[in-house]
This record gives C-alpha cells, sequence and structure tokens, in this order.
C-alpha cells in the first residue's frame, strides 16, 4: 500500500506562503508590485502593528471585475502570461500568480476593486483559503487589497516575526525600494496612524533618495548614465566620502525590479577600488534597463536573484559607468581621506587615482602580509622593565630617534599613575603609519595600532560605564543627522543604552534626529559618522540585540571611533603611552571586532627562516 498523497489545494498554497511569505514586508512587496504592475499612479499603504494586525493597500490602475476577482485568489492564476514565450521575457513585477493565493490561505483577506469603466466595484473576501461569495459594491476605480491578521492560522510562522520596530523597518524597506524604482508613482507609508512617508511624484530618483536617506546624501550624488547596444545604466553614486560599514545602501533595480546581484556588486565594488578602506561599502542606486529576453528573472522565488544572458556585458557596463565617473569627478580631499594620506608629507593628493590604486595595493599587500602570520598564543604581554631613557621611538617621516619624552600626551586619556618601563633594549617603531614594530628580548612584535588603541578604550569606556565616570558632554550646537523612518523607530529602541554613554539623541523632524549630548572620549571624532555607524551595525542584525548586547554593540562602535586610525602618525608620546596602556590592559589580544591586537615574532623562528641555525 502506498503511502504518496496529492495534497489539497490550501495545503499547496500555505507551503507556497512559506517560500514566498516571511513576513509581514513579504507581502508589502507583492502588494505593491501588483498595483505598480496595474498602472498604478498612486498608492496609499497603511500599516498597524508592523503589519501583522493589517496591511491595506490602495491604488488607482486597472481594477479587476467580478470574474478576475474570483480568479485573482486562485492559484497560478495571473493575467500576465498569455503566451508561453512571455515567461522568457517578462515586463512585468508578478507573472507567478502565486501571491495572493498565498495571502488568502494564510490571512484574513478582503478585496474591493473596480475597473475604469465599470459602473461599480465588488469586493470578495477570502479567510485561510474559504472564499465568501463575491458582492457588488460602490467604490472607487483602483483596488483595494486588505490583509488583516497575517498567520493566524499558521502559528508556527508567526513566532517567528521579530518586534513590531523590526517588522517596520522591513516593511519601509520595501516601500522604498518600490518607490526609487517608481518615481512617478504617488506613494504614502502610514503605520499606526502616522504617516512615515508622504512621497509627491518626482522626476527626479535623487528627490526619493533624500526622502529615505536624507538630502545631505542625496545631494552629494554624482550621476551616471552609459548605454551599450542592448543594456543602459542610469544611476547615482555616492562619493567615497559617503561609504558606510554596510552593503545595505547599494540598491541596484533591473528594469524596475530590485535585485540582490553578486555580479553587478562586484562590478560596484571594483569601481571604487583604491578610493575606500577595507570596511568601508560604496552606496549607490544604478537603474538597468534591457530588453527582457536578456534577463531571466525566475530563478528565485522572491525573484531578487536575476541571470543575465550576458553577464560580462553587464559587468563591464557597471564598472566603466561607475569608475568613469569617479576617475573624472573630483574627490581629491575624500581620496586623502580614505587612504590615511593626513600627514603633512602626504597633503598633497595623488595625482590621479591610478596612483591611488598603487599606493592602496601596497598597504593592502602589507596588510595582507601581517594577516598571514599566525597571531600569537595567550595573553599578548607587553614589554616590561626598561628603564624610560632607553626607550627609542622613531617615527614616521625620517625623525630621527628620539629619547622618550615625559609621559603622557595620549589623547582621550588621563595620564596613568602607575610607573612603566619597558625591555631593556626594547625599541619601537612606527611603520606605515599603521603599525609598532617593538622589539623584545627573544621576539618581534607587530601591534595593529588601530586594533590596540581601540581594545583600550574599550576596556577603559566599559570601566568607567561601571563604575559612573564616565563624562559626557552638551553640545553646544545639536549636530543633526538624516534618518530614515525604520532608523528613527531603532533610536527609540536604543535609548537607554545610548543614555548609557552619555549620548542624547532627540528627534528633530521625522527625517532627523539631532544629537544633544556626547560622550567626551568621542569629541575628537564627528557625532554624525558615529551614530550612522551604529545604526548600521544594529540595522544590520536580523534581531533587535537585547540590551546587553546592544551595549556591547555600543561599545565597540565608540572605541573604534575614539581610536587611532590605520594611517594616523603618532608622536612618540603617543606610542609610549599606548604601549603602556596596553601592559594594564587584562584580557585577551583580540580588538573588540575579533581581530587579532599583535602578532609575536619568535626570534628562534627567524633564525629558522633565515637558516641561521
Ligand atoms: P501575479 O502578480 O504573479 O500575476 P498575484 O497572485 O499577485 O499574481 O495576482 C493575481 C492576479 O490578480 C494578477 O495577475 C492580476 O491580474 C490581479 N491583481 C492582483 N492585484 C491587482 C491590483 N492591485 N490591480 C489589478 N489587478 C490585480
Ligand atoms: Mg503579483
Amino acid at each position: 500500500m502506498g503511502h504518496i498523497v496529492v495534497l489539497p489545494p490550501l495545503m499547496i498554497n500555505k507551503i507556497a506562503a512559506g517560500e514566498v511569505i516571511e513576513r509581514p514586508a513579504s507581502v508589502v512587496k507583492e502588494l505593491l508590485e501588483n498595483s505598480i504592475d496595474a498602472a498604478a499612479t498612486r498608492i496609499d499603504l497603511d500599516i498597524a502593528d508592523g503589519g501583522v494586525k493589517l496591511i491595506r493597500c490602495t491604488d488607482d490602475g486597472a481594477g479587476m471585475d467580478a470574474d478576475d476577482l474570483q480568479l485573482a485568489f486562485c492559484q497560478h492564476a495571473t493575467s500576465k502570461l498569455p503566451t508561453e514565450e512571455d515567461l522568457f521575457a517578462i515586463r512585468t513585477m508578478g507573472f507567478r500568480g502565486e501571491a495572493l493565493a498565498s495571502v488568502g490561505s494564510i490571512a484574513q483577506v478582503r478585496v474591493r476593486s473596480r475597473t475604469p469603466d465599470a459602473e461599480g466595484g465588488h469586493e470578495l473576501a477570502v479567510a485561510g483559503g474559504a472564499f465568501e461569495p463575491i458582492r457588488a459594491i460602490g467604490c472607487p476605480v483602483g483596488t483595494t487589497v486588505e490583509v488583516r491578521n497575517l498567520f493566524f492560522n499558521t502559528p508556527a510562522r508567526r513566532k517567528f516575526l521579530k518586534t513590531t520596530t523590526t517588522e517596520v523597518g522591513h516593511v519601509v524597506e520595501q516601500f522604498a525600494r518600490v518607490a526609487l524604482a517608481y518615481p512617478a508613482v504617488h506613494m504614502t507609508l502610514v503605520h499606526n496612524g502616522t504617516m512615515l512617508h508622504e512621497l509627491l511624484p518626482a522626476t527626479d530618483r535623487r528627490e526619493r533618495i533624500g526622502d529615505f536617506f536624507g538630502s545631505e546624501l542625496a545631494d552629494a550624488l554624482l550621476p551616471v548614465e552609459m548605454h551599450d547596444q542592448t543594456s543602459s545604466l542610469t544611476g547615482l553614486i555616492a562619493p567615497p566620502s559617503h561609504a558606510r560599514s554596510s552593503r545595505k545602501w547599494q540598491y541596484v533595480f533591473v528594469n524596475g525590479r530590485y535585485v540582490r546581484d553578486r555580479l553587478i556588486l562586484h562590478a560596484l565594488r571594483e569601481s571604487y577600488r583604491g578610493l575606500l578602506d577595507q570596511n568601508r561599502q560604496p552606496v549607490a542606486f544604478l537603474f538597468l534597463a534591457m530588453d527582457p529576453a536578456s534577463v531571466d528573472v525566475n530563478v528565485h522565488p522572491t525573484k531578487i536573484e536575476v541571470r543575465f544572458a550576458d553577464s560580462s556585458r553587464i559587468h563591464s557596463l557597471v564598472l566603466s559607468a561607475v569608475r568613469g565617473k569617479l576617475l573624472s569627478s573630483d574627490l581629491a580631499p575624500s581620496l586623502a581621506d580614505a587612504l590615511g594620506l593626513d600627514s603633512p608629507a602626504a597633503a598633497t593628493p595623488p595625482r590621479d587615482i591610478e596612483e591611488a590604486d598603487r599606493q592602496h595595493a601596497v598597504r593592502q599587500a602589507m596588510a595582507d602580509f601581517f594577516k598571514e602570520l599566525p597571531p600569537i598564543q595567550g595573553r599578548f604581554q607587553f614589554p616590561k622593565k626598561v628603564r624610560s631613557s632607553e626607550f627609542v621611538v622613531r617615527s614616521k617621516g625620517g625623525r630621527t630617534p628620539s629619547a622618550m619624552p615625559p609621559p603622557p600626551a595620549f589623547p582621550n586619556y588621563e595620564p596613568r599613575t602607575t610607573n612603566y618601563e619597558l625591555a631593556p633594549q626594547g625599541r619601537v617603531m612606527q611603520i606605515h603609519n599603521t603599525y609598532l614594530v617593538v622589539e623584545e628580548e627573544d621576539a618581534i612584535v607587530l601591534i595593529d595600532q588601530h586594533a590596540l588603541h581601540e581594545r583600550i578604550l574599550y576596556e577603559q569606556i566599559r570601566g568607567r560605564i561601571a563604575d559612573g565616570t564616565l563624562e559626557s558632554q552638551r553640545m553646544l550646537i545639536p549636530e543633526p543627522v538624516d534618518v530614515t523612518a525604520a532608523e528613527l523607530a531603532l533610536l527609540e529602541d536604543c535609548r537607554p543604552v545610548l543614555a548609557k554613554l552619555g549620548i542624547e539623541v532627540t528627534r528633530f523632524s521625522p527625517t532627523s534626529v539631532a544629537i544633544q549630548a556626547f560622550p567626551s572620549v568621542l569629541t575628537k571624532r564627528s557625532p554624525a559618522p558615529f551614530l550612522r555607524d551604529f545604526l548600521d551595525t544594529v540595522a544590520a542584525r536580523e534581531q533587535p540585540p537585547a540590551a546587553e548586547d546592544l551595549l556591547e554593540e555600543l561599545l565597540a562602535v565608540t572605541a573604534c571611533h575614539a581610536a587611532v586610525k590605520a594611517g594616523d602618525p603618532l608622536t612618540p608620546e603617543e606610542i609610549t603611552d599606548l604601549l603602556a596602556r596596553a601592559d594594564e590592559l587584562d584580557t585577551s589580544q583580540s580588538c573588540p571586532h575579533g581581530r587579532p591586537t599583535a602578532l609575536r615574532l619568535k626570534l628562534t623562528d627567524l633564525e629558522k627562516q633565515f637558516h641561521r641555525t
């Protein structure tokens, strides 16, 4: 007796829903795309409780008549694929005809719709896959889809939902993707009665980008445009100075559809080669248009991945457009920044980007070389017991070694009270404005100055929070920072933790906040980039972190920002003080991000390498 059964349609729909509908934002995506496919010029999205309780999408598009309305909720019912060939040249956002059927199986759905030439409209209600009879009603032309109590009959899915803040963040993201691709459509987004976005029809994408990401970024963007025989690329890219620490700000659209395409993202990254630090990510909004027959969008359930018929051509189109723009733009100040060329000798920016590339490659090679060395095992011991006069420092720029000056003047520190001494004959020098090389009796120690300082500050700030001695400064002029609606909500959640670090942020406008107070250790760095990095870090997490984790994250970002950077030239006093403080460190040798701070080369190993033994 066989065990194979054919699944009933409701179960099939629920399974399909699991594939496509992960959270409220997935429904939002499908509804917005349907409205776009219906050629709407206005879309109003209204959600409650992160979309779990209600998602209502109203458009003024083509609408559906009674027959279509009934069919719309049947699996594989679509008006978008009249012929089989059409599957290989998709011009619409939807085409599989499974979204409404899936939503209808896991929520309570009500649709009202009217076509332009009809006298009146119709309404259909579906809950958990069960239909009520269609009835005639009066309604405006277009369609309203109302989805209530998502996952009411699939509690297992409901369990996976995150906080309202997180779900709203995802909804805003989906809304933004459609709004950026279709600037001519008037769009609004309301959550629990509050208007999060009101987007008037725009002729320029820059305007929409400003709506979501702030005018500071929007104004800085450089336009790119390039065509080849079959495709065209238009877009806006940020200069390197506006790079972020996450890849989230890389928006790529193919024929109006948001995609995450590794090939295009790679081309983008390549375009900024030599212009960005390793851990910074370009910010860009790229819109590709091509014959639908030359791109397969049917390779992923939510259509976020695509396959190009000629991928290398697309890669070089993006690379040459973006790279070309960057090469021809005056990026001098930010270039110097990105390369850490802020010492007097290197104050003049490199003559051209080729030169910048070369310098970057050299730095990269150095960094890679050090990375490949095995980290020191066990706790990193800094040398002890040298008399200070024997401690010799050679700093960058060919300055001659100087005797150790009086202690300690390292920024952001209070003077140490304990005496510090270094190992006999211990010498130290800074190389590439990035590493310290310390001579020990039986070894050479290479220290990453940023990682070490970061580690020290991390411990120090943590200690000060614990004993309540961390100082905060009130800003004379509050610093404004552009934020998205989702970030604003996130900041609200983070307020108590931020307060622990003496950071006070108040709401300034619907798209910006003002930093009112800030910890003293950070004043050297500007508060705005700090706050952005913190938001990026927290937003990048799937789940909002618990309070302690959040504090850890905030500490890590704070330490990273307050620490000297790779590329900062250090004075002999600063080096001395840094090493002295390292000596007090009581934890492992990793910086808060888990990178090692120091590597030790034992002389005996070196001797082996040089065949001295
Ligand atoms: P698909 O979009 O893949 O065709 P859906 O399940 O999302 O599948 O929608 C099924 C059908 O319902 C669509 O093909 C379209 O004909 C109709 N439809 C859905 N939403 C709308 C809308 N907002 N306006 C007009 N027609 C719609
Ligand atoms: Mg659809």
